[in-house]
């Protein structure tokens, strides 16, 4: 087994729920599928929790991948890495959980700042049947207190892109410690945000007098969150299913809110949160108002760019039924049809009260049938995978690459004019390149 450091990089309505696609019909496709494996989450994973290490144990193709979609190089420590199986340990000719534990050995003696180390299973150590969750167990014996090591799988047999990062969290919900006997009712909010965004929903939550608010994952290993029956939660991503069950399992009760994108979706967001700790209406109003105003402002331009243009979304991130919602709502886009890898129904009723009635759902894929709806449609703007992106590209569609919307720090009033923006700038670069 060899170790192969990766360089790490670098006027709107108000909510109204008019039932609109909550009983539609979704059409459920169960073929082909191009989307990329779960060990994709590590990219923004590892520059959210400061001190951990993400060890993937897999091949050189997921090596590959990560490098490729780390995409832009900064000099610093990394904060990933990936412990290639070689044909000997795939032969049976090396006991790997040896090799496992030395590589660990190395990159702990080396890294001293590590805190938390997840071993991250691919489809290689699937298929080899490597059992990480022993392996876990029996470094994080030999390592604690210093070094607390955590296992979930990346791999593309069991997980698609974004659910890399809901098998990361729900591996921590186990760790999490319990909330004392006395606790007061606190607020988690569940899922990867970028620190500026976590700062100004901190800010928010402080002028709505809400006092007691954490974030999973925290940023540091040693800040895990309590839970317990005094936790409300928040999701702040539409793909967190297994974390959810799991912090129900530790008593914890979700907030049923859209999710934070555009004005409409963080105002709900925010009020789920205001309402559960009964701050006043006109205090809500009064918090919200200039990042607010500052959203409508910053969404106008765009608006005159997006409105009327059809967008289709391929299905990749589990981010499309919001991202949907706010272009639709606040910008005025036609909705050809919106594909989602998995509909989360409990999850994501209020994004779909909230679409238009009469929006086209899938779920799942069958790619080229997919795809031959979608040029028979000619959309105005596709949003697709890198795979499917540059094909389309070529026969004259234009496309916005969905993984650039998760990278992208998008969630917040502050942030709906750099979301729209994404949308934007592929159709005003068509307008450019006219003559
Ligand atoms: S799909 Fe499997 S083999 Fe390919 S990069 Fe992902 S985990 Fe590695």
């Amino acid at each position: 087994m060899s170790l192969i450091a990766s360089q790490p990089v670098q006027d709107v309505p108000a909510l109204q729920q008019q039932g609109g696609c909550t009983d539609a019909p979704v059409l459920r496709e169960r073929g082909q599928r191009e989307v990329f494996c779960g060990l994709t989450g590590i990219i923004w994973l590892h520059r959210k929790i400061q001190d951990a290490f993400f060890l993937i144990v897999g091949s050189r193709t997921c090596a590959h991948l990560m490098q490729s979609a780390a995409g832009v190089m900064i000099f610093a420590e990394p904060r990933f890495a990936t412990a290639v199986i070689e044909e000997r340990d795939l032969a049976g000719m090396a006991d790997v959980n040896d090799e496992l534990d030395t590589v660990v050995a190395r990159l702990l003696a080396r890294r001293p700042d590590i805190r938390m180390l997840f071993l991250v299973g691919s489809c290689p150590s699937e298929v080899i049947k490597l059992d990480l969750s022993r392996a876990a167990q029996r470094l994080s014996k030999q390592y604690l207190p210093a070094v607390r090591v955590l296992n979930y799988s990346g791999s593309g047999i069991e997980t698609t892109f974004t659910e890399g990062e809901d098998a990361c969290l729900a591996s921590l919900v186990p760790e999490l410690p319990a909330e004392s006997a006395t606790a007061a009712t606190s607020l988690l909010v569940v899922g990867a945000l970028a620190d500026v965004i976590e700062d100004q929903f901190a800010r928010l939550f402080t002028q709505l007098g809400i006092d007691t608010v954490r974030y999973l994952p925290a940023r540091r290993a040693s800040e895990l969150p309590p839970v317990g029956p005094q936790t409300r939660y928040l999701l702040a991503q539409p793909f967190l299913a297994e974390t959810a069950r799991r912090l129900e399992d530790r008593g914890a009760t979700r907030l049923a809110a859209p999710f934070p994108l555009g004005i409409e979706g963080t105002t709900g967001w925010l009020k789920a949160a205001a309402d559960e700790w009964n701050v006043a209406a006109e205090t809500f109003e009064k918090v919200i108002a200039a990042p607010r105003k500052r959203a409508e402002t910053a969404l106008v331009r765009h608006r005159e760019t997006l409105s009327g243009k059809r967008i289709f979304f391929f299905p990749d991130s589990q981010l499309e039924l919001p991202l949907a919602r706010f272009l639709a709502r606040e910008l005025g886009m036609e909705l050809v049809e919106v594909g989602t890898p998995y509909l989360h129904r409990q999850h994501l009723a209020e994004e779909l009260a909230l679409l238009p009635a009469g929006t086209s759902l899938s779920e799942g894929q069958d790619v080229d049938r997919q795809l031959d709806r979608c040029r028979a449609a000619r959309p105005d703007l596709v949003v697709a995978g890198l795979g499917l992106a540059n094909p389309l590209e070529a026969e004259g569609i234009r496309t916005k690459w969905s993984i650039e919307l998760v990278f992208t720090p998008i969630q917040g009033f502050d942030q709906a004019g750099d979301l729209a923006e994404l949308f934007a700038r592929p159709l005003n670069r068509r307008e450019r390149l006219k003559v």
